[in-house]
């Protein structure tokens, strides 16, 4: 039987630890080729590169480097570099959470998203600021076990719990076979996208020619955690396993209908579906 392929990526860039550690976990579950953005894409959604050329640095065996997108590397990746196509698609590990609306937001989700548009299951997984990416291990193992033994394709967003005491400056750092350890057996559910609030932020500054540039996008805020969420499931130590799907269509129509009636046609199968 031949081996599952697994294309591995993320959105920080082809140096970062949690892309590291990642393709460690899953070394021995599969055929594994990396194909990750150069530098750091955090943020850049489902982007695609349409109007400038891709290169693909091949850094070594069964790497590759991209000077694109998360998306753009799923895509070269899935449809040119691996030479078969994969059958699941990781990315991450992403240190920072990727909660509710974080979603439309996340190059890693983007990533994984990219990965089950081109026939692929898809898992992002993140975690807390300032945890090692190593807590992600034990989690990452059993879902990637449980989705290559499925017949059916998925999409998942998976994000950690908190496991050891966040990493601060000068703190001895736990060996990373301990980070695994204290990860086992961390109980997961399955949940649904929550709120994710940040505070609105715009700083302008002025560069050394007097011409104003800004930055943008402030920090979380404190959001109401309801029970089910992704939020709430992560604030009480569980790992949250969303399941995601891409119609983003409005769940019942007929509201809709009925408000747009002055200016829209209802068509024949509206009253049949
Ligand atoms: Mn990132």
């Amino acid at each position: 039987m031949t081996r599952p392929l697994i294309l591995v990526t993320n959105d920080d860039g082809v140096l970062a630890e949690g892309l590291r550690v990642l393709v460690e976990a899953v070394a021995d579950l599969g055929e594994v080729v990396v194909c990750a953005p150069d530098t750091e894409r955090s943020g850049a959604s489902q982007a695609i590169t349409l109007h400038s050329y891709l290169r693909a640095n091949h850094i070594r065996e069964g790497w590759w480097a991209v000077n694109g997108t998360p998306v753009d590397c799923v895509y070269l990746g899935v449809i040119h570099l691996c030479g078969r196509r994969p059958d699941l698609v990781l990315a991450g590990v992403n240190p920072g959470y990727n909660l509710g609306t974080d979603v439309f937001y996340s190059g890693t989700v983007g990533a994984a998203a990219e990965g089950f548009l081109r026939g692929a299951s898809g898992i992002a997984f993140s975690t807390p600021v300032g945890q090692p990416p190593q807590i992600a291990t034990p989690t990452i193992r059993t879902l990637v076990r449980k989705v290559l033994a499925e017949p059916e394709r998925c999409l998942l967003n998976v994000n950690l719990p908190e496991v050891v005491p966040a990493v601060c400056e000068g703190a001895e750092r736990l060996a990373a076979a301990e980070i695994v350890r204290r990860s086992e057996g961390l109980p997961m559910a399955v949940t649904r996208l929550g709120r994710r609030a940040y505070q609105e932020f715009v700083e302008r500054r002025t560069d050394l020619r007097g011409k104003p540039y800004f930055w943008i996008g402030g920090p979380p805020e404190q959001s109401v955690e309801l029970h089910g969420e992704d939020t709430w499931a992560v604030a009480n130590g569980m790992v949250a396993v969303t399941p995601l799907v891409l119609d983003i269509t409005a769940p019942d129509l007929e509201p809709w209908r009925q408000r747009l009636a002055g200016v829209t046609s209802r068509l024949e199968s509206d009253d049949d579906r």
